[in-house]
């Protein structure tokens, strides 16, 4: 079994990331196996709860308040309005929510304790529930975990070389110092990036590398393409051919088995052939809804004819997969529950068989 390592340097990293596309997909696809109900695939939603006028200028963000973008800024969500979304994403199979506030950092106060609130109230509802509020102090990510956050998102966006090209109000180690502080709470961490914002392969590289030598990796990493909105520096950007995605996340989930891996943004730039490439290659969530914060993203109802059409089944909120480490416990389970996990690694028949044989010569 591929287990976690957090020594991959950045030259191991670009091998994966370009080898011939079949062999990618194989070893990722394995891998995935390993580790994930391969047939199952998160719904999450991602809620604007404080949308646009930001002090940051991240070069991809029509949120900046420092950019002419079309996007219509709102205050701080209520309660109960977040509430009626997190029960109507519920209802159509979503079992994530995360919520995002376009906020340099959090501040203490009454606006921090409304997103508190929140998070108690999506946790009543028995969904995995997440922020992305920003720079977090320790003792603010211990309040958010008091509260039930299950995961604070916090992206590094690409790599530390490239980091300064994109953004310029705040450093890379910024974001780690960030990561840190949520580590230092029972919260799970999110973190990924966006590929097509002019980086180098190398920088794709180095933000794989950066996330998957955290030990422990994040649970979870989500991959976006860029869309370029206009109004913002990246306005011209061409959009990145499908298969730089399909790499994107076959490496990802190479170097980091366990980790949910999340197709993100840029989703209605893909045919269905080329997300379903996508899960193949180990993507196990997707953000559902006609809005990814401010930009398009598929209807949950063409989301769902997708899933059909490829037998996909939403995840559970809140699932850890069971994971024998050898055939023996494997098999142990196997008597102990009755069943198969849908998941058999077909690696393991051959052994599986031995182990039979052996058995039945005994007897
Ligand atoms: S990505 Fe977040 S921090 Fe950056 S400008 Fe947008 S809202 Fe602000």
């Amino acid at each position: 079994m591929n287990e976690e390592r957090h020594n991959w340097t950045k030259e191991e990293i670009l091998d994966i990331y370009n080898l011939p596309m079949m062999e990618l997909l194989y070893k990722a696809a394995t891998i995935h196996r390993e580790h994930h109900d391969p047939n199952t695939v998160q719904v999450s939603t991602l809620l604007s709860i404080k949308t646009g006028g930001c002090p940051e200028d991240c070069g991809y963000c029509p949120q900046a308040a420092r950019y002419h973008t079309d996007i219509e800024g709102n205050d701080l969500m209520t309660v109960s309005h977040v509430k009626a979304q997190a029960l109507r994403a519920k209802a159509s199979g979503s079992s994530r929510v995360c919520m995002g506030a376009a906020w340099r950092n959090v501040k203490d106060g009454p606006e921090f304790d409304q997103v508190l609130e929140m998070v108690r109230t999506i946790n009543k509802l028995d969904m995995e529930v997440c922020c992305t509020l920003g720079m977090l102090t320790e003792n603010q990510a211990k309040r958010l975990a008091e509260a039930g956050l299950y995961a604070y998102n916090h992206n590094l966006d690409t790599s530390e070389d490239y980091y300064k090209d994109v953004i310029s109000t705040r450093a890379f180690q910024d974001r780690l110092e960030t990561i840190d502080n949520v580590r230092k709470s029972n919260v799970t961490v999110c973190s990924g990036g966006i590929i097509g914002m002019g980086e180098k392969l190398e920088d794709r590289a180095g933000m794989l590398v950066a996330l998957a030598t955290l030990n422990p990796q994040p649970e979870s990493v989500p991959i976006n393409a860029l869309v370029a909105v206009e109004g913002t520096p990246m306005e011209n950007m061409e959009p990145i051919p499908i298969w730089d995605m399909i790499r994107m996340v076959a490496t990802t989930r190479i170097v980091m088995p366990k980790t949910q891996v999340r197709l993100s943004a840029g989703r209605t730039e893909m045919s269905r052939e080329g997300q379903a490439m996508c899960f193949f290659a180990g993507a196990n969530s997707i953000f559902a809804g006609d809005k990814l914060l401010t930009t398009p993203n598929p209807d949950v109802n063409e989301d769902m004819e997708m899933f059909s059409l490829l037998g996909l089944e939403p995840q559970k909120a809140f699932v850890k997969m069971p994971q024998p480490k050898t055939v023996e416990e494997e098999e142990s389970q196997y008597e102990a529950i009755g069943e198969r996990p849908k998941w058999t690694r077909p690696d393991h028949t051959i052994e599986r068989n031995e182990l039979a044989k052996q058995k039945a010569k005994s007897s």
